[in-house]
């Protein structure tokens, strides 16, 4: 099984803690932009041939800003270039002020079954800090308008771990999430990207830096009250109800094979990471001259065994140590750190899977970083 992620590059604001790559000058160059994506994939479908697609997944930027006719063609392209399965998860990103009864009826009839939607907060002060383009409003109406347009299957953002963010705040916006009945939350602690404009704020001391013990114990209080409502904490940053596991991002924890078409979009092979430039004008000119703007690396054993401890140890599936060790035999070293986080009590091992323990999850990266070979 493989998936598809399509990567458009368009927002209507710059939200202040945001690097990913997206232009916010779009209007001119949408159509010209999707013909290229178009492009891409038609002239890429060899490199996944033979391999059905399970999930497709449209992020950003802001892919909530295609219109019904635009989202249509990409699809009809992959289902028209591609084996499809019979039911693939096609989730879209979406921001609550692009959705309407009207938007999410177009992207039912276009076969998006799951939503991802970007609320970050329901306090009005943080989403205008954040630059976000919508408000608390739409935040809290935008749910029940999309599961009376058709989507089941609602996945909502939240960051946590803000300048001045109490615990009972925090508190407050779990509780508010929980209200809104959908089946999946993503919950990332906010990190202060170089080159943003809270970087700059920051830099500036016009704003304080959360402390680490306060986005700890934010992350606590997360766990407990979703696991209390009965979500499976099933990847760090991720939550779901039973069933609702995203499909998608499963697949790339567990170092299934995609694609990535769009400016910026990565694609992974096993032993090969494609990344296409980060700049619209360029992709264009490359997708139109022939010509692809990408850059690749062939992964060394490595990097596979690095890669697969960092994205399996933040999963409660955990790292299988047989698949570790076929990649390479690591040395002593590891086996004395591993040892050590299981005496520890942040890792233990159930059938050959190296998992994070409940005290463990609040460490992930650094304990993969620990157990990284050179
Ligand atoms: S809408 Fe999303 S991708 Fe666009 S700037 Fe804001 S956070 Fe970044």
């Amino acid at each position: 099984m493989a998936g598809i992620y399509i990567h458009i590059p368009f927002c209507k604001n710059k939200c202040s803690y945001c690097d990913f790559h997206f232009s916010t000058s779009y209007h001119s160059y949408q159509e010209k932009m999707v013909a290229c994506i178009i492009e891409e994939l038609i002239t890429r479908k060899e490199t996944i041939a033979n391999q059905p697609i399970e999930t497709i997944y449209f992020g950003g930027g802001t892919p909530s800003l295609l219109t019904e006719n635009e989202l249509k063609k990409i699809i009809e392209t992959i289902y028209k270039h591609y084996e499809v399965t019979p039911q693939p998860e096609i989730t879209l990103e979406a921001n609550p002020d692009d959705i309407s009864t009207q938007s999410v009826e177009s992207w039912v009839r276009q076969k998006v079954n799951r939503l991802s939607i970007g609320l970050q907060s329901f306090d009005e002060k943080v989403l205008d800090w954040m630059n976000r383009a919508h408000n608390v409003q739409q935040s809290l109406s935008c749910i029940p308008i999309a599961q009376q347009a058709g989507i089941q299957n609602i996945s909502i953002d939240l960051i946590y771990g803000l300048p001045d963010l109490t615990l009972e705040q925090w508190e407050k916006e779990i509780d508010t999430a929980l209200h809104l009945g959908v089946q999946h939350i993503s919950a990332y602690c906010l990190t202060i990207e170089e080159k943003t404009a809270l970087a700059s704020w920051i830099k500036k001391k016009k704003i304080n830096p959360p402390s680490n013990e306060q986005q700890a114990a934010q992350f606590q209080l997360l766990q407990q009250k979703l696991k209390a409502a009965g979500f499976d904490h099933y990847e760090i940053s991720n939550f779901a109800l039973p069933n609702f596991i995203s499909k998608h991002n499963s697949n790339y924890w567990r170092g299934e094979k995609y694609i990535g078409v769009g400016p910026s979009a990565h694609s992974y092979d096993f032993n090969y990471r494609s990344w296409n430039i980060a700049n619209n004008a360029k992709y264009m000119q490359g997708i139109e001259h022939k010509s692809p703007n990408f850059d690749f690396e062939l992964l060394s054993p490595e990097n596979r065994f690095n890669e697969l401890l960092l994205v399996g140890l933040r999963t409660k599936w955990g790292v299988n140590l047989t698949q570790l060790k076929a990649i390479l035999n690591p040395s002593i070293e590891f086996e004395q750190i591993l040892q050590n986080y299981l005496q520890k009590n942040w890792l233990t091992i159930q059938d050959q899977n190296i998992c994070l323990t409940e005290a463990g999850k609040a460490w992930a990266d650094k304990i993969a970083e620990d157990l990284f070979v050179l």
